[in-house]
């Protein structure tokens, strides 16, 4: 009987960020195939009778190609093994599942998808930043940095909405780029920007800023993600490392209602 593939995201790193049925999976599985990016914590969940392989690569340092890993995936299942293949975060969102299910489908092997926390949910959940909130972005734009089997700058929407809040994957370390792709895609110079280096993990860090003085960052150790938004203003401070600096023309909100009350240089009553 043909085995079955899984399609597993393993979250943004914490390992309780793992999803019950990722779990299960990975101690069920016979083959595990994994990113790069999945720590030792959440590798040591696989028994050691499972078969696993560290199919990663980086900015096109490729250990193994896609076609291989495609191959890889198809052999096992047709051996009747059950393939896990480990993804960071969610492996619908930057992670060439599009790629994997045609191969999976083209070879008429069963697949399922498991779900897993993307970066962008578990940096944002880290360091208390609303992705969305009711007055201040009512749209979250995931894009990518740089295509990862390349590492070229991919393309961004021509327009990029003035409320929604944008989450740069893979940004890389090009940062005045970065912030010229934000400019020209309309993201006024003044708002603030998260640099959110190695999310959920122990060695989490954040450097805030803003648009217009993004080249002036630091290169924190990767994977590293890039959150830009009004909506950091409204981040706990003493949840990032580095406290925002407001700009002088910084916004004034006033949340009547039931919001926090937000003004240029002030702290935030919360
Ligand atoms: N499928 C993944 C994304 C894979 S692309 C997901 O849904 O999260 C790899 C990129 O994800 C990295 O370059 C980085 O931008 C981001 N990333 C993954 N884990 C991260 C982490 N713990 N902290 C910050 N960024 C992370």
């Amino acid at each position: 009987m043909t085995g079955k593939v899984y399609l597993v995201g393993a979250g943004p790193g914490d390992p309780e960020l793992l999803t019950l049925k990722a779990l299960k999976l990975l101690k069920s599985a016979d083959v595990v195939l994994h990113d790069d990016l999945i720590g030792p914590e959440i590798l040591a969940f696989i028994p050691s009778s499972t078969e696993v392989q560290n199919v990663g690569k980086r900015f096109g340092r490729k250990s193994i190609s896609q076609p291989e890993i495609h191959a890889l995936m198809v052999q096992n299942a047709l051996l009747g093994l059950q393939v896990v293949r480990l993804k960071s975060g969610d492996p619908l969102i930057f992670g060439r599942a599009g790629e994997e299910m045609e191969a999976l489908r083209k070879a008429g092997i069963e697949f399922e998808i498991v779900p897993g926390v993307t970066a962008a949910l578990g940096a944002a959940a880290n360091a208390k930043i609303p992705l969305t909130h009711r007055q201040v972005s009512s749209a979250v734009v995931l894009v990518t940095g740089h295509h990862a089997a390349t590492d070229e700058f991919a393309d961004w929407p021509a327009k990029i909405p003035t409320d929604a809040t944008v989450v740069v994957y893979m940004p890389g370390y090009d940062y005045r780029s970065t912030a010229q792709q934000l400019l020209r895609a309309g993201v006024p110079s003044t708002t603030p920007c998260a640099i959110v280096s190695q999310a959920t993990l122990p060695n989490e860090q954040v450097h805030v800023t803003t648009v217009e003085d993004l080249h002036t960052s630091p290169r924190l150790p990767s994977p590293t993600l890039l959150v830009v938004g009004e909506v950091l203003r409204l981040a706990k401070p003493a949840a990032l490392h580095q406290q925002f600096a407001w700009p002088s023309d910084s916004i004034d909100i006033d949340f009547a209602s039931n919001g926090p009350v937000l003004s240029a240089g002030q702290e935030r009553a919360e």
